[in-house]
């Protein structure tokens, strides 16, 4: 019997008629090796970089090292339940973390998955945690401010929305407490254009116990409602160290790129370099200075680089990607220093990504002036052009002031017989060191802190003895907001400091200073 052509293509017709075309390429490598929560696995030859990966029991890995004959890559979990030879399923997704507005509030780990016991998390979207960094075209200079609320900073080191500003310092310098208190802040910020600030708090090493307590005073302080909380604590592996800042910044661009302003803050991230420093080196990356692998650099630029002050067309060079243009994403990293040693390689590192530095004294907070921030070696590069132009006004002569004060104060220690206009000087700067102390959860309004300012400048503190500027200080802003509201309301409409705004500003504190009385 001989088939007819036309009778083979019906047979073969009718054999594939069936075919199951819902059947999905997957490509699948089995373990070779396994221990110190890092795996090399055979087989996966179409494997990206950083793409997730799937083991026996949901244990999640992401693949980091591409080489010839095998892929190594980090597990997100326990590592004791994988064996030699077991099957691997590459998932064909860059690692990603669930991004929206049901973060806002919650305390999450590095995958995104909530720790805070607050019932499961409804993420309309992903995003992957490695996203590239605006273009220049898609972003423009700074040109607002991002208020911390400390006097110090704000006058003198100001920041601008999207800028990187980094925090240096020895522990236990009041690194954190800065970034607490310019997260709790934002509070007022929602009747802005712009909306309401959103927060991203990246703990990165930490122990469990210190996240849980700023978690306790964002609470307290009604800032958790705009807050989202990344947390890789010490005691969770190397590899969920390594993620938590790229998720923390992937949270906070969902917010960047539908216009809205975010404050991200990566603490710390000298201990997120020591994460990689160990996933690197298990997974057998050469080390390089001081051990830490050659691309920490790469690492670290990567991530601040996605901070931006997003153009207003950005949208329209890429509507894939932003959804609105305008928005910022403000980075503060906060570095620990060894004995304030800023030439280390990561200080020296992040020192030159960001576009200046909060340095915290060890000296000055033991010696109670709090925050201790070294106002003559700080800088904010970008933030001046940002700062509320009243401020800036005022602000000019502090720091030309405190700078006299320091250089005059190293040489009175050997003589005492000053002339007059160096024991003013003195005096003055004595003053005005004790009037930028501020107490911790106690953000200040660029109004208030106007005040502060002119007071110190304004020679007012002069002839108060050191120990009574707080009290005076306090008073006084008491007093302007009870009876001088309309003065403070225009120095934050107006922006600008007229002759005339200046003149209502020092008449209302002299009219205060007549009143004043010490109270010992
Ligand atoms: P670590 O290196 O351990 O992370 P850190 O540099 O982040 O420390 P903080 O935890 O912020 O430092 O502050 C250290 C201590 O100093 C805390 O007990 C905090 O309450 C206190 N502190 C910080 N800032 C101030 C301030 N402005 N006034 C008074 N106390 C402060
Ligand atoms: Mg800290």
């Amino acid at each position: 019997m001989k088939l007819q052509p036309s009778e083979v293509t019906a047979i073969i017709k009718k054999e594939i008629e069936n075919y199951d075309s819902n059947l999905k390429m997957e490509s699948v490598g089995t373990v070779i090796s396994v221990g110190d929560g890092v795996a090399r696995l055979h087989g996966l030859d179409d494997c990206m970089m950083s793409e997730l990966l799937e083991f026996p029991g949901g244990i999640r890995g992401v693949a980091l090292n591409l080489e010839q004959d095998n892929v190594g890559c980090v597990l997100l979990g326990s590592d004791q339940k994988i064996k030699e030879g077991d099957v691997v399923k590459s998932s064909g997704k860059i690692i990603s973390v669930p991004v929206g507005e049901a973060l806002l509030g919650r305390v999450v780990n590095a995958l995104g998955d909530p720790i805070d016991g607050k019932g499961p998390i409804d993420a309309a979207e992903t995003r992957p945690i490695e996203m590239p960094a605006p273009s220049v075209l898609e972003r423009q200079s700074v040109n607002e401010p991002m208020q911390t609320g400390i006097k110090a900073i704000d006058a003198m080191i100001p920041v601008g929305r999207g800028q990187r500003e980094l925090i240096i310092g020895d522990r236990q310098t009041g690194k954190t407490a800065i970034c607490v208190d310019a997260i709790i802040n934002q509070k007022g910020t929602k009747d802005e254009d712009g909306g309401q600030v959103i927060c991203v708090y990246v703990a990165v090493g930490q122990k469990q116990s210190t996240v849980k307590a700023v978690v306790a005073e964002l609470e307290k302080a009604g800032a958790m409602d705009y807050t989202i909380v990344v947390s890789a604590p010490a005691s969770e592996q190397a590899s969920m160290q390594y993620i938590a800042p790229f998720a923390g910044c992937s949270m906070g661009e969902y917010f960047r790129n539908r216009s809205r302003h975010v404050l991200a803050i990566y603490d710390d991230i000298y201990k997120h370099a020591l994460a990689w420093r160990q996933v690197s080196l298990l997974l057998r990356r050469p080390p390089g200075r001081e051990a830490f692998p050659g691309d920490v650099f790469n690492l670290h630029s990567r991530l601040l680089e996605r901070a931006a002050k997003l153009s207003d067309t950005a949208h329209e060079f890429n509507p894939e990607l932003y959804q609105s243009g305008g928005g910022s994403l403000t980075a503060l990293p906060i570095v620990e220093t060894q004995e304030a040693d800023v030439s280390a390689y990561i200080p020296t590192n992040v020192i030159s990504i960001t576009d200046g530095q909060i340095f915290l004294e060890a000296d000055l907070f033991n010696a109670g002036i709090r925050p201790a921030v070294n106002v003559g070696v700080s800088v904010s590069r970008v933030g001046g052009a940002a700062q509320v132009p009243a401020m800036k006004k005022v602000a000019g002569g502090l720091r030309i002031e405190l700078a006299q004060y320091r250089e005059l104060a190293a040489f009175a220690q050997f003589g005492s017989d000053l002339d007059e206009n160096t024991q003013r000087q003195l005096t003055r700067g004595e003053r005005l060191v004790e009037l930028l102390k501020q107490g911790q959860y106690r953000p200040m309004s660029v109004g208030e802190q106007i005040v502060s300012v002119l007071a110190g400048t304004g020679g007012f503190l002069d002839d108060l003895p050191v120990k009574a500027v707080g009290e005076f200080e306090r008073g006084l802003l008491a007093y302007m907001s009870a009876s001088h509201k309309d003065v403070l309301e225009r120095v934050r409409t107006e922006g600008k400091l007229s002759d005339e705004l200046r003149e209502a500003l020092t008449s209302a504190i002299a009219g205060f200073k007549s009143t004043f009385k010490p109270a010992d």
